[in-house]
């Protein structure tokens, strides 16, 4: 059982498929903790964000996976919170726009998927290209600027409002007009409005159209 679940940066994706996951018995898979992932990779080494080549051999090089709690594991050791870094917000759009980046990190994606009886895989893509037959798919959608009084909550940070505001419009920008890849809503993507809506609102949605009621 694959649910794919798609939509920008901050719409809440993540922690509503870590919720459905729970609710449905599945394990997640957080796909923006595996690019901020690289991203760090890249960072420490000292390659250059715009160097394709470069980021790729990181991504094919590096070991990635997923403890029971759904938390990215770089090479068997937790990679939180070094991966929600700013520095690494900064950078991951350049790095995974390259695309010997994304398909060392799909076909990661999709092993890691094989290899379960079932996931709740997040992320812009996913719905388009990763999982493509996935049984359920989901686009998360929510206005720029309820995405970041979000962002701002969550960071216990409600003075950095406009800064987070302009890093979502910025990184919106660059995942929708990147030529690999673009963040784009699969039309078979059931559109789920998150604006103004609860986390449990929202969960309850989706799993209704799955086809277990919470
Ligand atoms: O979801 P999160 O904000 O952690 O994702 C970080 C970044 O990783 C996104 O802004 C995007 O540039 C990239 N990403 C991607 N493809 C995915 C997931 C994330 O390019 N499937």
């Amino acid at each position: 059982m694959i649910i794919a679940m798609d939509g920008p940066a901050g719409a809440g994706k993540s922690t509503v498929a870590r919720r459905v996951a729970e609710e449905l018995g599945l394990a997640f898979l957080d796909t923006g903790a595996m690019y901020r992932a690289v991203t760090l990779q890249v960072l420490e080494q000292g390659v250059h964000p715009s160097d394709g080549p470069g980021c790729a051999r990181i991504a094919e090089e590096l070991e990635l996976g997923f403890d029971e709690g759904g938390h990215i594991l770089i090479e068997g050791k937790p990679g939180e919170p070094d991966i929600r870094s700013r520095t690494v917000t900064l950078n991951v759009s350049a790095v995974s726009a390259h695309p010997g980046v994304r398909e060392a990190i799909v076909t990661q994606q999709r092993r890691i998927a094989s290899a379960l009886a079932g996931v709740v895989a997040e992320g812009r893509d996913t719905t388009t290209v990763v999982f493509p037959d996935a049984d359920h798919k989901f686009f998360l959608d929510a206005t720029c600027e309820e995405r970041a009084r979000r962002r701002a909550l969550q960071e216990s940070a409600p003075e950095r409002y406009e800064v987070i505001l302009a890093d979502i419009i910025r990184r919106d920008r660059l995942d929708t007009t990147r030529a690999h890849s673009p963040l784009t809503r699969a039309p078979d993507a059931q559109l789920i409005d998150a604006d103004g809506k609860g986390v449990e609102d929202v969960v309850r949605e989706i799993l209704a159209h799955v086809g277990r009621p919470s």
